[in-house]
């Protein structure tokens, strides 16, 4: 057996060997040690054959999944090694093979995957300037493929991996070479990556690998004909993906080929800065546009929202289809309502297809599915007669799988055993066989308990009774104040510290009887099972098809639940290139406002006006913590949302299309690879001025920061200046500012308008009014808001003191007065210190007022006393 597992492990070297020994899987040698210290698991020996005993440690096969969970979680490929017939016939040494080889892009286990979000596993073919990138979810059976010819190809791919965010990355060398490539990849820590080597791209194979898929006679049908590269990574998936799982491939039925046309150009710094569907600093939903708008129903309706917003849409008129259905349940709240109630009754189809495919789902998954059944025919009786286009294809696509479901409840027990290995599993009824053996061990039970009764009464002994146990079988047994009175034909086999056990002839018959009855009904049972979900599984693209039917109406139906209760408004898209938005609003930090108050609108509307003529760039002024960063991103997300075909929240919304959303926002420092703040930050306006086009829409905000100031003004100018030339881009841009210099540039270039954030100030204080309104602020308030955040007196009180030199002119007099600050140096620190130690005081007698128990007189003493300690 040790030779075996020699030659096995040979062949998967780079994997940690799962080698099934009966009912455990056992690891050797150097994978032990290292799985016994990765899983806490205890090492122990086995005799090998060699001097020493091989390192050896396990785990139970019905608990395994945890295990390989976290070894692929921590990086680790994990083999599994089968036995592949059944240790009691087999004739010498168990067959084993390696059946599965599980990778964080190939697991279909429920417990390894997220069911609200896909798991992607993504191949990348590059060579020059073209690239081929096909990204497959093999629990949900969909491949998505593109083909990619860019000067600055490596973005490009970067891009399209940020689109799908996979969880294995497979490349080519050349792929493998490119470094801006390697640190993006490296620094996305959930996702492996490895270098294929290069005969999983050759042509040839990969073009007759594709065919023999698809079952295309060429690749025409396909439209892969020419697509060299798509053609390279897609035949290098599915021959990476048969290595790894010997079966279960056929599950992959659909392939979406998608063009750079056809989705809304995104790059990874545009997807992190808008917060599509994770927050920048905490990476959590909560506060992400994904958050407000998935009110989901189903696991499928989870995934596709979450890739909807990670996709937005070019096409107006497929946009407008989305919408019209959106409107359609938004204006019909019954018809809402109930489909809302009915998409609650629904599993994960698509996931569970995929286990029924590749034989692992057990008998719980197949009711769950046939319970899903049981709803679709409302469901789609209900969508009887609705008149938008997209909502009649889902009625229409929705299979109302009678069949499968009558099949699973003949077939399936009601309440099945979470693991078919005892049995149990398939219902009366359905096969004669099972049934006559049931009955066989349900008579000889009452067999059993006659046996029982006639002896005793035969043999007088009272305290006789029938038991069962595994190495003896049934038994007599008789405690020992009556051994005198055992019948000469009792065989014993047991002597107990209160009596002994026996056996008989008509015992052991029996036994026979039962155990054979139970054993082949397991087999039966197993067999049958197995008959089943591959019945099911041959109606496998008529239950994908209904699956997505389902996902999308989820997802409609989502949004327009969040539209009516968030007041969204129907966008007008179209081509004119035009964004003009009444009284819009910031989705998010709408939301985060109204949960902080019940009353909610505390968010201040503002309008937005960009077009292609004089309204190109809207260069914004004014303070800190003014609401320029949420002005901005709301005008990109609302423009985002209507190309997802979602209502957005305005009053009125007409949106030009966009072919891509560029951002440049605050200072995201890329430490991990040495780049200081200014570089990232013109890393990427670079980069934004290379991929952008007049129909983009670009967002910088403060830009020329990480500089001295007139370096930092400058290179914002000569941008913006670009920017507005319509001959070099001529896009559409947002451009928020502190450099009040640049409100100059309205009166100079053509398609420049100035806006500022309106502030009221009285005294020192100041309060912001978040309305945006045209004209270039008068101030940046930097003073009033330093004192807003809590900067002690004395530092804005000379703040102030310098402003003022600066602004008279009066260099000199800066410079003296600092000086003399010098001196004072020693005494400010003093006063500073004794603030501070005031400040502790005051805190810690804060913290020791209990509120609960407080009375207002004391409230009053308690402020007194404080206040004498300032
Ligand atoms: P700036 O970019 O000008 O420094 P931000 O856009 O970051 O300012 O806004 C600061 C804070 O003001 C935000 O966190 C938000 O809570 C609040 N805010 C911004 N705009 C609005 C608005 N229109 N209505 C209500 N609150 C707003």
């Amino acid at each position: 057996m040790m030779q075996q597992y020699q030659r096995i492990k040979e062949q998967h070297k780079d994997h940690i060997l799962f080698f099934r020994l009966g009912d455990f899987y056992e690891m050797f040698f150097d994978d032990a040690i290292l799985a016994s210290k990765e899983l806490e698991l205890v090492l122990t020996g086995r005799d090998c054959g060699q001097e020493e005993r091989a390192p050896m440690c396990g785990v139970p096969f019905h608990s395994c999944e945890a295990y390989i969970a976290r070894l692929v979680k921590k990086g680790y490929k994990v083999a599994i090694c089968e036995q592949m017939e059944d240790p009691s016939l087999a004739k010498g040494l168990v067959q084993r093979d390696v059946i599965r080889v599980i990778t964080p892009g190939t697991v279909i286990e429920n417990s390894m995957l997220n069911e609200a979000r896909n798991n992607y596993i993504c191949v990348i073919f590059m060579q020059q300037n073209r690239a081929g990138a096909a990204f497959s979810d093999i629990s949900t059976g969909e491949i998505n493929l593109i083909e990619l010819k860019e000067e600055d190809i490596v973005t490009a791919v970067v891009s399209e991996i940020g689109r799908f965010s996979p969880s294995e990355v497979l490349l080519n060398e050349f792929a493998g070479t490119q470094k801006p490539l390697g640190t993006f990849l490296k620094n996305r820590t959930e996702c492996m990556v490895d270098v294929l080597n290069v005969d999983y791209f050759g042509q040839p194979r990969c073009e007759s690998d594709i065919l023999s898929h698809f079952k295309q006679p060429s690749l025409s049908q396909l439209n892969l004909q020419d697509k060299p590269f798509a053609v390279s990574a897609l035949g290098a998936l599915l021959r990476y993906l048969s290595e790894m799982q010997k079966n279960g491939l056929e599950r992959l039925i659909t392939l979406n080929l998608y063009g750079e046309n056809q989705y809304m150009n995104l790059d990874i710094t545009a997807r992190q800065n808008l917060e599509l569907t994770e927050t920048m600093r905490t990476k959590d939903k909560k506060g992400t546009l994904l958050w407000v708008l998935d009110q989901t129903k189903t696991a499928m309706g989870k995934r596709l929202i979450r890739s909807y917003i990670e996709q937005p849409l070019l096409n107006p008129a497929t946009i407008s289809k989305r919408l019209n259905a959106v409107e359609e349940l938004y204006n019909n709240n019954i018809l809402l309502g109930d489909v809302r109630d009915m998409l609650g009754g629904i599993y994960d189809l698509e996931r569970i297809m995929t286990r029924i495919v590749y034989g692992s789902a057990t008998a719980r998954e197949l009711k769950s599915l046939s319970y899903t059944a049981q709803s679709l025919p409302t469901l789609k009786q209900r969508l009887d007669g609705v008149n938008s286009r997209l909502l009649q294809e889902i009625h229409d696509q929705i299979d109302t799988l009678e069949d499968i479901r009558e099949l699973i409840e003949t077939a399936i027990t009601d309440d099945p055993p979470a693991t078919a290995k005892d049995g149990g599993v398939i219902k009366a009824g359905f096969s004669k066989e099972v049934d006559e053996y049931r009955e066989i061990i349900t008579n000889s039970k009452a067999y059993i308990a006659e046996i029982e009764l006639k002896e005793k009464e035969r043999t007088g002994i009272k305290s006789l009774k029938i038991g069962y146990n595994k190495v003896f079988g049934y038994y007599l047994e008789v405690s020992r104040s009556y051994a005198g009175q055992v019948p000469e034909e009792y065989i014993r086999k047991q002597t107990l510290s209160n009596g002994e056990r026996y056996i008989t002839e008509e015992l052991k018959t029996l036994e026979a009887k039962v155990l054979g009855a139970s054993e082949r009904i397991i087999a039966l049972e197993a067999q049958l099972f197995s008959e089943i979900k591959s019945k099911i599984a041959g109606e496998l693209a008529r239950i994908q098809y209904t699956a997505r039917a389902i996902a999308r109406l989820d997802v409609f139906a989502s949004f327009a639940t969040v539209s009516q209760a968030m007041g969204y408004v129907r966008p007008d898209v179209d081509l004119s290139g035009e964004i003009i938005l009444e009284d819009s609003r910031h989705p998010v930090v709408e939301l985060i406002l109204n949960e902080k108050s019940s009353a909610g609108g505390l968010f201040v509307a503002n309008s937005v006006h960009l077009d292609m003529d004089k309204n190109r760039i809207a260069v914004i002024t004014g303070p800190n913590m003014a609401g320029k960063s949420t002005y901005m991103r709301q005008v990109a997300l609302v423009v985002l949302m209507a190309q997802i075909g979602c209502f957005v929240p305005a009053k009125s919304a007409k949106i030009g299309i966009v072919d891509s959303i560029f951002t440049r926002v605050g200072a995201s420092d890329d430490l991990s690879t040495g780049q200081s703040t200014f570089m990232v930050e013109m890393n990427e306006v670079a980069h934004i001025l290379k991929n952008a086009t007049a129909k983009s829409l670009i967002i910088l905000d403060e830009i020329g920061r990480g500089t001295s100031t007139y370096d930092g003004m400058s290179i914002a100018r000569a941008v913006i200046e670009h920017i507005a030339d319509k001959r070099r881009l001529g896009a559409k841009t947002l451009f928020a500012t502190h450099y009040h210099e640049l409100t100059e540039l309205e009166d100079t270039v053509d398609g420049v308008l100035n806006y500022n954030i309106a502030v009221k100030k009285r005294g020192d204080d100041i309060t912001f009014l978040r309305r945006i309104v045209r004209g270039g602020a008068d101030d940046s308030y930097g003073i009033e808001v330093s004192k807003l955040a809590g900067i002690p007196e004395t530092v804005i009180t000379r703040a102030k003191e310098i402003l003022k030199s600066i602004e008279n002119g009066d260099t000199v007099h800066v410079k003296k007065s600092l000086r003399k600050e010098v001196d004072n140096d020693e005494a400010a620190f003093m006063q500073t210190s004794l603030v501070s130690k005031a400040n502790d005081e005051i805190l810690e007698k804060l913290k020791q007022i209990d509120l609960n128990t407080l009375t207002p007189i004391e409230a009053l003493n308690t402020l007194y006393t404080i206040k004498g300690m300032l």
